[in-house]
Formats: structure tokens, sequence, C-alpha cells
């Protein structure tokens, strides 16, 4: 099997692949990794789910890294345009990752918030910069971002792009970019009008294509409770000591869910613990091992946190709020049922939640299982709080979906 020593990346990114106990690479990985650092241009086909962003990120960090220190700072260096501000966030996020042992900038840039801190960072300095596309216009409108250092660009989930109905802005924002340069598009699906895109883009490039190893359907048991808000950590407490007795991986969407939940299930003398991005790298580390060597029962974490973890043999995952982002039930459920090991999923909706699960379902191309007879059905009918189906989804109008992300769970060995 291949290792990442094999791929001849510097020591460094193997040190922190290392520490977040990435054992060998995804076949986008082992594929796209060699060409990318040979300075190829790529066409990538694969969806989220497939290790594709650190397929991108690790050789991009180690080409920039090998540059040495940029003399003259404010002009990026390599730009990542991709379609949706949680995958810009999580994009981000796996450089801070990936290059934690490397001296490169990097930021994130997206739209529905204030620019000011966004600005302030790149007019620090920043190697890298992962952009959603009307953001990074409106800032080179502002004349606050210059494209003509780029050396490397990466367009991501373009049919999604195309979905999502940004692809005039992205014809925009290549307009802008230096002929000489090293681009990698990727892509879930290759329809024609993303195929045209990629011929403008891309000169000469290696196509690189992962059919993500199994569905969601096919190895995770899934099952839907519809439950009040307000019974869901008893439905919770039930379940773990009644039925599942065993390790369970639950998810929440906030940082202060994950806290409140833990505190809950420790007065019900429930062994639990939190991980998300408001604790040290320290404390998440605590308490992933403290979990895995089964000291405790029920680790919490939200969906950032989560990336990267790796359990083997987990075989159940609770969905204790569903994801607004339907890409990450896909995730979170493939964090179960490791190493050919059946996994189980069980997700609680309330009502505020139920336009989730369509979403969700849409992706997965199925309906999950619905438990009837269980002891808090729903009794709350009407929406109370507007709010839960309102923040931080996707920042344009709902978008069209492709059915094609049904086999996105491909579990990572
Ligand atoms: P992506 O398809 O880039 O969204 O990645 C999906 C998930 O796989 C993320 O949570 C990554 O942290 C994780 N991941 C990526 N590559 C590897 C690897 N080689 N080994 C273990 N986990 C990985």
């Amino acid at each position: 099997m291949t290792t990442f020593q094999d791929l001849a990346l510097i020591k460094p990114i193997l040190l922190a692949l290392d520490k977040l106990g990435y054992q060998n690479p995804t076949p986008i990985q082992e594929q796209a990794i060699p060409h990318i650092l040979k300075q190829q241009d790529l066409l990538g086909c694969a969806q989220t789910g497939t290790g594709k962003t650190a397929a991108f990120a690790i050789p991009i960090l180690q080409l920039l890294d090998a540059k040495g220190p940029a003399k003259q700072r404010p002009n990026i260096k390599a730009l990542i345009v991709t379609p949706t501000r949680e995958l810009a966030i999580q994009i981000d996020e796996s450089f801070s990752e990936y290059g934690e042992f490397l001296h490169l900038k990097h930021a994130v840039i997206f739209g529905g918030v204030n620019q000011h801190a966004q600005v302030q960072q790149i007019r620090q300095g920043i190697d890298i910069l992962t952009a959603t596309p009307g953001r990074l216009l409106d800032l080179i409108g502002q004349k606050l971002i210059s494209l003509k250092d780029i050396e490397l660009f990466v367009l991501d989930e373009a049919d999604r792009m195309l979905d999502m109905g940004f692809i005039h802005d992205v014809k925009k924002i290549i307009q802008l970019l230096p002929h000489k340069r090293q681009s990698l598009f990727f892509s879930a699906t290759m329809p024609k009008a993303i195929q045209a895109l990629a011929d403008t883009i891309l000169s000469k490039p290696v196509k690189v294509s992962v059919t993500p190893e199994s569905t969601t359907a096919e190895t995770i048991q899934q099952s839907l409770y519809y439950v009040d808000r307000s019974s869901k950590y008893q439905l919770l407490s039930d379940l773990i000591a009644n039925e599942i007795k065993d390790s369970v991986l639950v998810f929440t969407r906030t940082k202060h869910g994950a806290d409140k939940l833990v505190k809950i299930l420790n007065k019900r003398e429930l062994s639990a613990m939190a991980i998300h991005g408001n604790k040290s790298q320290n404390a998440r580390q605590n308490a992933l091992e403290r979990f895995k060597s089964k000291e405790i029962q029920v680790l919490v974490a939200t969906d950032l946190a989560a990336r990267g973890i790796d359990i083997d043999l987990l075989k159940y995952v609770i969905n204790y709020e569903i994801p607004n982002i339907p890409e990450s039930y896909v995730h979170r459920i493939g964090r179960g049922g490791r190493a050919g090991s059946e996994g189980i999923a069980i997700s609680f909706c309330d009502i505020d939640e139920m336009a989730y699960i369509k979403d969700i379902e849409k992706i997965i191309g199925m309906k999950i299982p619905v438990v009837e007879n269980h002891n808090y059905p729903m009794k709350q009918l009407e929406k109370k709080d507007t709010k839960a189906a309102a923040p931080d989804r996707r920042q344009s109008t709902q978008p069209k979906r492709n059915n094609g992300m049904a086999k996105a769970a491909r579990t990572k060995k």
C-alpha cells in the first residue's frame, strides 16, 4: 500500500499528516499529488469525501514552501475558488493543518460577513487565499486583492459553481489570472459545460478520476427519529444506556450545543467529552485518546472538529442535530463502519430541521428509514424557531443538486 513517504513529501508535511492520524493517501491523493508536484495541470473528477482537499492542499504547500519565504508579501501566490462559505472554511482549515510546520500564510474570504477582518488579514500578506467567487470579485474590484502573482489556481467543485449560478463570476476571475500558471480543476461530475470550462482553464491536464468505494446505503444502516428538540437528550441517553452500550460519536451543529450536551450527559452519569474548535489541540487530542481507549463512551463533536478523526471500529454515529450542510451528513455517518465493519447512523430531527433532511435525502439519493414507535414522538408540529433554518446556510439560493453525491460516503481506510 502506498504511503505518504512514497509520494516524496517533505518532512514538515509528513509530520503534520502523522499528527492528524492520516496513515495512507486516499486514491485521489495517490494519483494527483505526484503530478501536481511536477507542476502539471490536473483535471480531477472527485467528490467531497474522497480526500480531494488534501490532494491539492498538500502539494500546493510543498511547491510554495520550495520557493522559500515570499520576498514581496502583498501578492497572493495560490488561489482556491470554491462555491460555499463552508467549503472555503474547511479548505482553509486544511491548509492550517497540513501546513502547521511550514511558514506559509493563508486566509479565507467569503461573503455574508463584514469584510474588515478579511481585508486586515490579506493586508498583512498571505501566500494562499481560499475564496468564494462573489467576495473575491468584490475585493478585487475594491483593489484590495491582486491576482497578478498567482502561480497556482484551483477551481473546486466546478459543477456546483454551475448549479449555483456562479459560472459567470468564475469566468471573470479566470480572466484576471496570469497566463502562466498551474491550474487544478475539480468537479464531482463532468457534464459538457464543465468540460468546456475546464478546457478554457487547463493546459494539457493530467486526468484523474476516482469512484468512491462505497455508498451510504451500502455500508451504513441509517435511521431517523422525529423528536422535539426538548426531548432529544432523553432519547439520546435512553438509546445510549439501553441499546447502544458501546462507543458513540455524537454530532451537534454548534460548539455551544456540544458543551451543553456533555454537561447533560455527565449529569446522567454517562461519560462524555466534547471536541470542537474552541478547545485547544491538546484538549481535543486528549478527548480523542480517551474515547479511543474507551475511557469515555460518548464523544460529542462539531463537524469541523471531527474532520480527520479516524476511529477504527467505531460503529455508532448519532446526529443529535441535523447538519444544515447535506455533505456534512455524509461525512459524519462515514465515521462509523470503518474497516469493513457495519456502521449504524441514527439521526434526531426536530421540526426546524426537517428541511435539512430533505436536502440530505436528495444527495444520498434515498429516504432515511424512520423509526415510528418510540418513546418521545414529536409533539411540536409547528416551527418555533425560524433561526435554525436560516443561519449559515449556503450563501446563495438553494442549489440544484445532483444525485451523484450519493456515492460520496466513501469511508477512509
Ligand atoms: P475531503 O474529500 O477533502 O472533504 O476530505 C474528507 C475527509 O477525509 C476530511 O475529513 C479529511 O480530513 C479526511 N482525510 C483526507 N485525506 C485523508 C487520509 N489520507 N487519511 C485519513 N483521512 C483523510
